[in-house]
């Protein structure tokens, strides 16, 4: 179940601030506040959803591929086409996920040395 407190939820009602990079009426993508490489960004989008299997099989197809679609916008923003990225998504307990709303991680700008 959607927990409403949670902190994207928050960053969403606009109750605490983050550095966004793209926003539009569907989607926010923003500066990870810990960031694990060089360019860590975080884009989520604002429907409630607790993880990636509920954000696809809840949620109108034309939502999820205009979310992945951004996300590709958001990659040629952020400069990371030439040199590569990784794109993750963590779901769950087994999965390590901290926030309990679907979000994905854009890393990249330099070599990332963590291999899955
Ligand atoms: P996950 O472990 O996949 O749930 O990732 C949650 C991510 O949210 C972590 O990388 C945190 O650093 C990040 N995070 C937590 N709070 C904030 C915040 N207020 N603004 C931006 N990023 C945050």
């Amino acid at each position: 179940m959607y927990d409403n407190n949670n902190i994207f939820a928050k960053i969403l009602r606009k109750e605490i601030s983050c550095e966004i990079i793209y926003e539009d009426e569907n989607f926010l993508f923003f500066k990870d506040i810990d960031p694990k490489a060089k360019i860590h960004v975080l884009g989520i989008p604002k429907v409630e959803c607790v993880d990636f299997s509920e954000f696809v099989s809840k949620h109108e197809d034309s939502l999820v591929s205009q979310f992945f679609k951004r996300a590709e916008y958001v990659i040629n923003i952020l400069g990371l086409n030439n040199g590569g990225y990784k794109i993750i998504t963590n779901s769950g307990l087994n999965g390590g996920q901290e926030v309990p709303h679907f979000h994905i991680h854009i890393l990249g700008g330099e070599k990332l040395n963590f291999k899955l």
